[in-house]
């Protein structure tokens, strides 16, 4: 199949990047030298690994539609230092460490990939992603905003997110129905609290926010006990979305 032919796959958020001006300011922002291992998410007709290639020592473009998939090896098989692989990113495991991970995104599968790309942060050093824009602030959200939620929680604990710029929605084809935002994910070596047990400590945030309107003594019962609470200097009254991420960890190292 030639490009042509190509028709777009809404299940697989094929919507393409064709901004010249955008282009540049991602490949600016990412900054990859001639030393580093790239991995990148849905290189889709190549805009970004074009020019990825030229800067990476390495670079891994995994894409999951056999036909781009197909069309990457014509026109960009002759770089040595390029993989193309046709796999669905989220069985895809890293193995390089220090990767630098960039991706245009499908917007389906943001959330469950940041989670799976965080799972592997061991092996990453800093995340690029362009996400719709909505997601992008729930992910920045800070305490006492309408934002934060239990993932602004989770992606802080494990990395710095930063909103870099606004993409407008004109920049792809076909063209998305929101607007999106390129995220910089900047890898924690040591997670933003210390915590005696992480499953559990999650599990709290996840209780709490899975009622956010009610006051932590209720939503929270069974987990952490009254007087536990009130020992942290936490009010048992308090909402979730008052709560900072260090307030959760020693709610969490109370027990
Ligand atoms: N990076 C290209 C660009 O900027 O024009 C394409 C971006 S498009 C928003 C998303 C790309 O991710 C598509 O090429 C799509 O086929 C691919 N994709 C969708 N789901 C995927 C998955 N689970 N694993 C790997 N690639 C996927």
């Amino acid at each position: 199949m030639n490009i042509a032919e190509f028709y777009p796959r809404k299940s697989l958020g094929q919507n393409f990047l064709i901004d010249d001006n955008i282009k540049v300011k991602i490949i600016q922002a990412c900054n990859v030298s001639s030393e580093e291992f790239v991995l990148e998410i849905g290189p889709g007709k190549g805009a970004l690994t074009q020019e990825l290639v030229k800067l990476a020592k390495g670079v891994v473009a995994v894409e999951k539609d056999v036909r781009l998939f197909q069309m990457l090896c014509q026109t960009l098989g002759g770089y040595l230092n390029l993989s193309l692989v046709n796999q669905d990113i989220l069985t895809y495991r890293i193995s390089q460490s220090n990767t630098k991970v960039i991706g245009n995104i499908p917007y389906n599968i943001s959330s469950p990939l940041i989670e799976h790309l965080l799972m592997q942060k061991d092996k990453i050093s800093v995340i690029y992603l362009t996400l719709q824009k909505e997601l992008a602030e729930r992910i920045i959200a800070k305490p006492r905003t309408k934002a934060y939620s239990s993932f602004s929680i989770f992606v802080q604990y494990h990395s710095v997110p930063t909103i870099k710029f606004i993409i407008k929605r004109g920049s792809f084809r076909p063209r998305p129905k929101v607007d999106s935002a390129f995220v910089e994910f900047v890898i924690r070596k040591t997670p933003a609290v210390t915590v005696k047990d992480e499953e559990f400590f999650f599990k709290i945030v996840r209780a709490a926010f899975g009622q956010r309107r009610k006051m932590i003594s209720n939503t929270l019962k069974g987990l952490v006990d009254q007087e536990k609470i009130c020992q942290t200097g936490i009010s048992p009254s308090i909402r979730p979305e008052d709560l900072s991420l260090d307030d959760f960890g020693r709610l969490a190292n109370s027990s």
